[in-house]
């Protein structure tokens, strides 16, 4: 699946590990992360529509949704982000 969600799970898998290498006290950035994953994958793309579109699993709206795409704005200076992921338009 390719699409917002599976990148931003990638941006938190690289911070998780910078986390580890980088802090001495790692702890509280690791579960920070691990919260904004939980919330993530609570917004998830459901299965695939007829139309090829798919649905948030938890809000139902047009995925990427506007959670999803707050969530990820925090990478947007990364390369592979999309400037359409922007919650408030390119
Ligand atoms: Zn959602």
């Amino acid at each position: 699946m390719e699409g917002l969600y599976p990148w931003y799970l990638d941006q938190l898998d690289t911070d998780a590990q910078k986390a580890r290498q980088v802090l001495a006290h790692p702890h509280r950035t690791l579960r920070i992360i691990r919260a904004l994953r939980a919330i993530a994958a609570r917004h998830a793309p459901g299965p695939e529509r007829a139309d090829g579109s798919r649905r948030c699993r938890s809000c139902q709206a047009v995925s990427p949704c506007e959670e999803l795409r707050l969530l990820a704005s925090a990478y947007d200076d990364r390369p592979g982000y999309v400037s359409g992921w922007r919650p408030w338009g390119s």
